[in-house]
C-alpha cells in the first residue's frame, strides 16, 4: 500500500494551500482530487482579501497572483463598500481574480513542488488507528496516511465519516449563477428590489479609478436570487430564463450556457476540526453565504494555521497537542465569519421599509471612521486575533511586512518567512540572544527598525525589542528587552530544545 505521512482530500484552493505548506516543511504529502484538472466548473470566488495577500506574500507567490488580477477596494460590509487604502500593510487593497485562476495559481506552486495529486479518484471512506489512516479510492486503491486532512469542500466526505458534527442554520434564500452569451446587450451592474440583489457582468473586466469596466463583449455572469428557497434541485437553462424574465423582463436572448449553478446562505460550522488523526479545514469546516467574499480566503487561511504545525507533529517536533491549538485559534475565526455574514444576508433583504431603515442606519456607522477601521480591518483578515495570552498586543497578532535593516542589508520581514520557518526578529544590540538549541527549526534575524509600529484598527502600539514569527506570520512572543518567556514560548509552538 502506498503511503504518505499527510493526504488530503480535495484539490480546491484549501487543500492545494495546505500541500504547499507541508511540502515546504519537508514532510511528504499527497492530495486526492476528484476533479481531472484544476479545472473548475463555476465561477465562485471573485478575489482575495488583504490578509491572503499577504499570507501569499509570506511564501513569496503574491506576485504571481497581482499580476494576473485586478487590485482594488473589495472589503464591504452588506455590500457598503471600504477603502482601506490607509491601512497599514504593503497590500491596502484586495485583489479580483476569480477562483479558476486563483487555483490555476496554486496548482502551479504545488506542481513546482512536486506534491503528488492522485486525480480523477475520490476518497470514499477511511479507517483510522492508533498510527494512520486508511484511505479508500472509488478506484479500489487504498492509501494509508498518519494523518488525513479533508479539504473537501461543504459536503465533506471526510468530516461525515469521521462523525463530526455540522451544526448550523438551514438556508433561508438562494440564487442562481451562471455563465451564458447574450445575444441582446444586458444591463450590466448590480439591481435590486423586492426579491434582493441581482447582478449581470461580463466574464472580462478592468478595474479604472475605483470603477469596474466590462469587457464590451464575451460571456455574461449571471446572479439572479430566487424567489424561493431552492437548494436541492440542479438548476437548468430554463430555470435561469425563468428568473431572468421574472427580475428583468427578458432573458437577453441568452443562450450556449458555460455553466449554470445554485449558492443559498445555509450557514454550519463543525463542532470539532479535529478527530484524532483526522482534521478538516476550508469549506469543510465552514459554509456560509458568500457575501463579503470571505470562504476561500479562510480556508486558505486555516491552511496556513494547520500546515506547519501539522509538519511539526509529523517530524516528531512538536507533540500531538500542538494540533488543538488549530481548533482553539480558527474555529472562532470561522464562527465570526459565521455571524457577519448572517448579519449582512438580513441587511440585504428587500422589500422591508424597516430593514431599509436598519441598513441606511448602518451605513451611516460605518462611514465613521473608527467603525470602518474595525469592520474593514476584520472583513479584510488584517484583524485576526489568535488568543495567546495577556502582553504586547503583537502577541497572536500578525506580523506587519516591516522594511529591515540588516548587517547584510534592507530585508522585508515576509521575505525570512518564505521557506515556512520560524523567526526570531532581535530588533535590540546584536547578539542578545541565543537560541542555539532552536537552531535547527528557527531562524535568528539581527536588524534594526526605525519606524513605527502600526496595527490595522489598533493604530500605534509600542516598538517591541524583538519578536517570535510562527510560520504563519503570527506573533508567538513579544520581548521587552530581555529574554523572559522565551525559552517557554520555543519550546511550547517549535518543540523541546535539541540538546548541544
Ligand atoms: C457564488 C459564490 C461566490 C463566492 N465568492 C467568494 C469570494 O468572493 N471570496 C471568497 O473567499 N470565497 C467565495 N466563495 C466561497 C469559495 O468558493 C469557497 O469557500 C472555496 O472554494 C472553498 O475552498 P475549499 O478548497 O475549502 O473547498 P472547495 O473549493 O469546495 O474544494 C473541494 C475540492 O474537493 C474535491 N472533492 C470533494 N470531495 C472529494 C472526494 N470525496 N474525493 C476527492 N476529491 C473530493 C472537489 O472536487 C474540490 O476540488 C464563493 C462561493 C460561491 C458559491
Amino acid at each position: 500500500m502506498i503511503e504518505h505521512a499527510v493526504l488530503i482530500v480535495g484539490g480546491g484552493p484549501t487543500g492545494l494551500m495546505l500541500a504547499g505548506e507541508l511540502t515546504l516543511a519537508g514532510v511528504d504529502a499527497a492530495i486526492v482530487e476528484w476533479r481531472a484538472s484544476q479545472h473548475l466548473p463555476g465561477a465562485r470566488a471573485g478575489g482575495l482579501h488583504a490578509r491572503t495577500i499577504e499570507v501569499l506574500d509570506q511564501r513569496g507567490i503574491a506576485d504571481r497572483f497581482l499580476a494576473e488580477g485586478q487590485v482594488a477596494q473589495v472589503a464591504g460590509f452588506a455590500r457598503i463598500p471600504f477603502d482601506i487604502s490607509d491601512f497599514p500593510t504593503r497590500h491596502p487593497y484586495g485583489l479580483g481574480l476569480w477562483q479558476n485562476h486563483i487555483e490555476r495559481i496554486l496548482a502551479g506552486w504545488v506542481d513546482e513542488l512536486a506534491v503528488p495529486i492522485y486525480r480523477e479518484r475520490k476518497a470514499t471512506g477511511f479507517a483510522q488507528d492508533d498510527t494512520g489512516v486508511d484511505v479508500e479510492l472509488s478506484d479500489g486503491q487504498s492509501l494509508r496516511a498518519e494523518y488525513l486532512v479533508g479539504c473537501d469542500g461543504g459536503r465533506s466526505l471526510v468530516r461525515k465519516e469521521a462523525g463530526i458534527e455540522f451544526p448550523g442554520w438551514d438556508p433561508t434564500s438562494s440564487a442562481l449563477i451562471a455563465e451564458v452569451e447574450m445575444a441582446e446587450e444586458p444591463e450590466l451592474g448590480m439591481r435590486q428590489d423586492g426579491r434582493g440583489v441581482h447582478g449581470l457582468g461580463r466574464v472580462e473586466y478592468e478595474i479604472r479609478d475605483g470603477e469596474i469596466v466590462y469587457a464590451d463583449h464575451g460571456p455574461v455572469r449571471v446572479m439572479v436570487t430566487d424567489q424561493h428557497v431552492e437548494s436541492t434541485s440542479e438548476p437548468t437553462l430554463r430555470d435561469l430564463s425563468e428568473a431572468l424574465i421574472s427580475v428583468y423582463g427578458t432573458d437577453y436572448g441568452m443562450h450556449s450556457p458555460i455553466w449554470i449553478s445554485r449558492f443559498t446562505d445555509m450557514t454550519r460550522q463543525a463542532a470539532a476540526y479535529r478527530e484524532r488523526r483526522v482534521l478538516l479545514a476550508g469549506d469543510a469546516a465552514h459554509v456560509h453565504s458568500p457575501v463579503g467574499g470571505q470562504g476561500l480566503n479562510t480556508g486558505v487561511q486555516d491552511a496556513a494555521n494547520l500546515g506547519w504545525k501539522l509538519a511539526q507533529v509529523v517530524k516528531g517536533v512538536s507533540p500531538e497537542s500542538l494540533l488543538d491549538t488549530y481548533h482553539d485559534e480558527r474555529h472562532p475565526v470561522a464562527a465570526r465569519v459565521l455571524r457577519n455574514t448572517m448579519a449582512q444576508v438580513a441587511l440585504l433583504r428587500h422589500g422591508d421599509a424597516r430593514l431599509a431603515a436598519l441598513r441606511d442606519t448602518v451605513s451611516d456607522l460605518l462611514s465613521m471612521d473608527e467603525p470602518r477601521k474595525r469592520y474593514a480591518a476584520t472583513m479584510s483578515g488584517l484583524d485576526i486575533h489568535y488568543h495567546l495570552g495577556d502582553g504586547h498586543p503583537m502577541l497572536g497578532r500578525r506580523m506587519p511586512d516591516l522594511d529591515l535593516v540588516t548587517s547584510e542589508g534592507p530585508r522585508r520581514v515576509f521575505t525570512s518567512l518564505h521557506e515556512a520557518k520560524p523567526v526570531l526578529l532581535d530588533l535590540g544590540e546584536p547578539g542578545g540572544f541565543d537560541i542555539t538549541p532552536w537552531a535547527d527549526r528557527v531562524q535568528l534575524v539581527e536588524a534594526d527598525f526605525g519606524g513605527t509600529w502600526e496595527l490595522p484598527a489598533l493604530g500605534e502600539v509600542p516598538a517591541p525589542a524583538a519578536v517570535l514569527i510562527r510560520p504563519d506570520g503570527y506573533g508567538a512572543w513579544v520581548g521587552d528587552g530581555t529574554g523572559v518567556g522565551l525559552e517557554d514560548a520555543l519550546t511550547r509552538w517549535f518543540g523541546p530544545p535539541m540538546c548541544v
